[in-house]
């Protein structure tokens, strides 16, 4: 039969998750703070727990999935003592060093551990769109993965078990950086009399799916001890970094993000450097300074 799991946590992510194992005919025993949060899962099927201690006795697999690593400390502590033999899957976001702490805290209770990061929202769980990260002792997630496979494609990446927060954190960041340079190509854009943020974002979205092409030849240049494959002059992007900061200073659009990154370029140039690189362009963002 299907194995029975725990949610606990039923915020927008948790109500989502715990729907996606109903449907998939898992038995599922649900919790959560504001107990009212669990009234729609239990008319479809779930069990609700009345404590914390009482979920995590109710199924094999716990998942959590809540606002962070201090919530999820507080809600679990009360039950250490259920955990014993049992698997923890945290699914709430956090750093590498907050999961390595959950899972030295569960093991020392006896606790299978996994840390997972949900490469998704709500409405998208469980659809073909949707992954969800993975790590920490490959055997247990080899134990469930069939059953984890309900919530969205299921990637284990190692049995450090912050690599999954570790690559959630990254994914986010560029999806960040990217949004962030979205709002800010629309405000140039829309500083023009002419223009409108729909008929200019019809010119980004094929500009930037082709710019993502070029993403894994620069991967492989970073990974490459050889001569990097893709280049451009230093002195042609410095130029054309100066141009953005400038055209937007004249739209009227803050530019500290392109000044930045030409001062960066110039210091590069000086040093000696002549071809723009993504070895060099990953080297720029560690440097301590
Ligand atoms: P919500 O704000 O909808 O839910 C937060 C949950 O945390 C609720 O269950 C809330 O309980 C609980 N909570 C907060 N503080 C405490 C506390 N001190 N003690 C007990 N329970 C507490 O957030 P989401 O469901 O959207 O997010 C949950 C996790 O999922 C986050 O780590 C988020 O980063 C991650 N995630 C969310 C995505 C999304 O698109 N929403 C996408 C990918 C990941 P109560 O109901 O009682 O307030």
């Amino acid at each position: 039969g299907n194995t029975a799991v725990t949610v606990i946590g039923l915020g927008e992510m948790g109500r989502a998750l715990a729907g996606a194992l109903i449907t998939a005919g898992h038995p599922t025993t649900v919790w959560n703070r504001s107990a009212a949060k669990a009234d729609e899962l239990v008319a479809h099927g779930a069990l609700r727990a009345a404590t914390v201690e009482e979920a995590v006795l109710a199924s094999p697999l716990t998942l959590v999935c809540l606002l962070d690593y201090g919530a999820s400390d507080a809600v679990l502590r009360p039950a250490a003592g259920a955990l014993r033999g049992r698997t923890l899957v945290n699914l709430t976001n956090g750093t590498p060093a907050q999961a390595r702490e959950a899972e030295a805290w569960a093991t020392g209770h006896g606790a299978s551990y996994l840390d997972g990061g949900i490469m998704a929202v709500p409405s998208t769980v469980a659809s073909s769109q949707a992954f969800v990260l993975y790590s920490g002792q490959k055997r247990h997630f080899d134990a469930h993965e069939e059953t984890l496979k309900a919530l969205g494609a299921a990637k284990y990446l190692g049995a450090d078990a912050g690599i999954a927060a570790l690559y959630d954190l990254a994914l986010l960041s560029a999806m960040s950086v990217m949004f962030d340079g979205f709002f800010h190509s629309v405000a140039m854009a829309t500083s023009h009399t002419e223009s409108s943020a729909a008929g200019f974002t019809e010119l980004l979205v094929p500009w930037l799916t082709n710019m993502a092409q070029v993403m894994p030849a620069f991967a492989a240049d970073v990974d490459s001890d050889a001569e990097p494959v893709l280049g451009q002059g230093l002195d042609v992007v410095l130029a054309s970094v100066r141009n953005m900061a400038q055209a937007s200073r004249d739209a009227g659009v803050r530019a500290d993000y392109f000044e930045q990154s030409a001062a960066a370029l110039e210091k590069q140039l000086a040093e000696g450097l002549s071809t723009y690189t993504a070895p060099d362009a990953v080297r720029r963002l560690r440097a301590s300074d």
